[in-house]
């Protein structure tokens, strides 16, 4: 364990300045993690992403592992860790975020939103780092009200099969609450609604790279349920700006970080099909439990206490998600495409040698 003095004061000068000298990442090698551990490198911040890979893969940051002022610490964020050194940021993102991922995977992550953020929090209180929790639209379950302000308090269903990530997400965010509260860490909550782009795994179950992927393999899109339930998408690259917006405002959250244009996933499906030039046919299927039927983000908060809004087109996010998978895959006619992921022989550390 490396001791360092704390300094309640860390976090807040780096956000008066802008600009942070060195972040942590937890879930760093997931989707969002490893675009937003990108923004930071690209902004001159030491990153250091701490994953235990269970929905990722060392090969999926492939392109980081190389960076100046990156490294990568494999760990399970339920477990206290320490001698990472001393941080002016902390973006708590360690969590199972896909329906089916969190669905398999109930009691990690539960665990993941309790034990794991009480950790990232205690790091970021040892440090005076500024504190940036990865909450989400499910806190507002199957909504009452539409749009979602901040100010409403959801309708969830706390023993169904979701509230493994719902209810995890709302202890996470109370939990940081009583830490500003108690323990003056100077913390801030997003509430990230549906968000995609390129490194999404094709697997990972969740609308759109699902519908991409049977696009462009001729397969049927299976849209759930009726497909009139809505979604509102956020292209990746506009996210992180928010969540970065977010840590350098000082503000405590929460605050919605979401793309308001809403569509129905039947809708969706008929246009990431048009933007792959597919001929799919859409199957419909069973919808899944307490499925939210509507989701749109009142993103007034963070127009206005942030400077922040989306700005990436879907038709523009939409292409550029479906370019980078069809690099990878396979077409249907058989004929190689080219292969642009590096394959790299990844040095992960343990805590202990980090
Ligand atoms: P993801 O599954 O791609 O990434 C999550 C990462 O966290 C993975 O690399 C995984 O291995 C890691 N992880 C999970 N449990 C861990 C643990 N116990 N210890 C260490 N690492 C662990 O998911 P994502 O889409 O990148 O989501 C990232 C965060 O953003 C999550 O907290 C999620 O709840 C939140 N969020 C995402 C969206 C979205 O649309 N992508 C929407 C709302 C909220
Ligand atoms: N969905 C679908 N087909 C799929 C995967 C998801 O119709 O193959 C639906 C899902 O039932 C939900 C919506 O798409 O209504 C968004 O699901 P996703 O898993 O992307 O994220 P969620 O917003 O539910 O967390």
């Amino acid at each position: 364990m490396t001791a360092f003095t704390p300094d309640p004061e860390a976090g807040r000068d780096a956000r008066r300045t802008g600009s942070f000298q060195r972040a942590l990442v937890t879930g760093g090698a997931g989707f969002v993690g490893s675009h937003l551990c990108e923004q930071l490198l690209d902004a001159g911040t030491s990153v250091v992403a701490l994953d235990n890979f269970v929905t990722s893969e060392p090969d999926d940051i492939a392109g980081l592992v190389d960076r100046p002022g990156f490294a990568l610490v494999r760990h399970d964020v339920t477990e206290s860790f320490s001698g990472l050194g001393r941080f002016d940021v902390v973006f708590h993102l360690a969590s199972a975020a896909s329906p089916p991922d969190y669905l398999r995977l109930p009691i990690e992550t539960l665990r993941a939103g309790s034990l794991g953020t009480d950790h990232a929090l205690e790091l970021a209180q040892r440090c005076g780092a500024r504190f940036v929790l990865a909450s989400t639209s499910e806190v507002y379950g199957d909504p009452g009200v539409h749009p979602q302000p901040e100010g409403y308090w959801g309708h969830v269903n706390p023993v169904g099969p979701r509230s493994v990530y719902d209810e995890a997400k709302r202890y996470a965010e109370a939990l940081t609450m009583a830490y500003r509260r108690e323990r003056g860490v100077d913390s801030g909550i997003a509430r990230i609604f549906n968000t995609y782009g390129p490194r999404m795994r094709a697997d990972d179950g969740r609308m759109v790279p699902t519908f991409i992927a049977q696009a462009l393999a001729g397969a049927p899109l299976t849209v759930a349920g009726t497909g009139e339930q809505t979604r509102s998408l956020c292209y990746v690259e506009d996210t992180v700006r928010g969540l970065l917006a977010l840590a350098r405002s000082g503000h405590p959250g929460p605050v919605n970080i979401g793309n308001p244009r809403e569509l129905s996933v039947r809708s969706l499906a008929e246009e990431i099909r048009a933007a792959a030039g597919s001929r799919s046919a859409l199957e419909y299927i069973d919808g899944a439990i307490d499925d939210p039927q509507r989701r749109c983000p009142d993103i007034s908060l963070a127009r206005h206490a942030l400077g922040w809004r989306p700005m990436v087109e879907r038709s523009e996010g939409l292409r550029r998600t479906i370019d980078w998978f069809a690099e990878r895959t396979t077409p249907v006619d058989g004929s190689p495409r080219p292969v642009t992921k590096r394959q790299t022989g990844l040095a992960v550390n343990s805590t202990g040698s980090a």
